[in-house]
């Protein structure tokens, strides 16, 4: 029995790569690489799909969630809550203003902030709450704005492109939203990539200015603000406009992959992604599962030649730099789901075939 790749990027750029070599040799040909013509265009595509005023690209994701932090107030003497269960990113952002992370624990079934235990970790100092859409779901944002009143969401939509809740668009569903075009995420650049995405005209060109050295908006030499270099690339610009045309057939094809899984994992010991939210679609960044015993299924699966993984081993918190956040103990459902959830192979192109071969070899496993 052949294996099954936990991502194979090819199935995506193949088909592509005559429209891609042409971006890169036009690009080339114009050597105009930083603050071009084509980072303009993919902003108003980027802002005009997901249904927002204004997209701001930025180098990488970590950084747009900065830049996103440091217009909403982030910064030393503040606090900043967000959840304990994601890629390490989201709380490095928060720390990287001065503000202090403050970790709420997730709802073990949305796998998202718990926006009680949200209400709860609010203090006088805090200044955003960052849900991030776990493995492409959205987060309970309506519970979430009832449970922070005053106080802005930063969305971390770096897994969740394309997303929609209420009839809409992940980037539009609180005061602002960070993404990452890391490779394998569902619109993914060919190298780095980020943006910030807002309704907020204020908060869009205080982040303009703070990723290009703190330039004023129509003197690039006057430098009001402290800023640094945060710029998406041209090039990656242009190469996610060719993409951006293909992802919402990519998103269905995570949706209909997601689906066969569910019927050929039915009834095995294990639990499944929760549906879709009411009112709203995920995008299955990742096909996670939990259950007991996961490292040595883990193990027998990739035996089989099958690439399963772990997003994530460790809860912020019990990871050795960010330990003094919290105890081991005091995040429990977060805890929980780091011991037990397990990734299955998902990405746009997979094979029905693949999938049934997973469910294959996870039933051997379980067996
Ligand atoms: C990928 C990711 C980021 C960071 O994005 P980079 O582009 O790698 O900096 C932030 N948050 C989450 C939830 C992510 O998955």
């Amino acid at each position: 029995m052949s294996g099954v790749p936990f991502v194979d990027l090819g199935r995506m750029h193949n088909p592509l790569e005559a429209e891609l070599k042409e971006v890169f040799e036009q690009i080339l040909s114009t050597g105009a690489f930083n603050l071009g013509v084509e980072l303009e265009r993919f902003e108003a595509e980027f802002a005009a799909y997901c249904g927002a005023a204004h997209c701001v690209g930025i180098c990488d994701g970590t950084e747009a969630l900065r830049l996103a932090l440091v217009a909403m107030g982030a910064g030393p003497g503040t606090e900043v809550v967000t959840t304990p269960s994601t890629f390490i990113a989201t709380v490095e952002a928060v720390a990287a203003t001065g503000a202090r992370p403050v970790l709420a624990d997730i709802d073990p079934a949305t796998r998202c902030l718990d926006p009680e235990r949200v209400a709860a970790a609010i203090g006088p100092n805090t200044v955003a709450v960052v849900p991030v859409h776990l493995y492409g779901r959205p987060a309970p944002m309506a519970e979430l704005r009832e449970a922070c009143g005053e106080i802005p969401l930063l969305e971390d939509a770096a897994q969740a492109h394309g997303a929609d809740l209420d009839g809409r668009r992940t980037g539009t569903l609180g005061r602002a939203a960070g993404f990452s075009f890391y490779p394998t995420k569902n619109l993914g650049a060919l190298g780095d990539g980020g943006a910030v995405v807002t309704d907020d005209e204020d908060l869009a060109a205080v982040v303009r200015s703070m990723r290009h050295h703190g330039s004023a908006a129509d003197d690039a030499n006057q430098h009001v603000r402290p800023g640094r270099t945060s710029r998406l690339d041209n090039l990656q610009a242009a190469l996610l406009s060719v993409k951006l045309r293909e992802l919402d057939r990519w998103n269905e094809e995570r949706r209909t992959a997601a689906a066969r899984y569910r019927d050929a994992l039915d009834g095995l010991p294990i639990t499944l992604p929760q549906d879709d939210p009411p009112g709203g679609s995920q995008v299955f960044h990742l096909f996670a599962v939990e259950l007991d015993d996961r490292d040595r299924v883990r193990d027998e699966l990739r035996a089989a030649g099958i690439g399963a993984a772990i997003h994530y081993p460790n809860p912020a918190h019990l990871n050795p730099a960010w330990s003094e956040l919290a105890a081991p103990g005091d995040l429990p459902a977060a805890e929980s789901l780091a011991a037990r959830t397990l990734s299955l192979p998902m990405f746009p192109g997979i094979e029905d075939a693949e999938i049934d071969r997973v469910a294959e070899a996870l039933r051997t496993a379980l067996g």
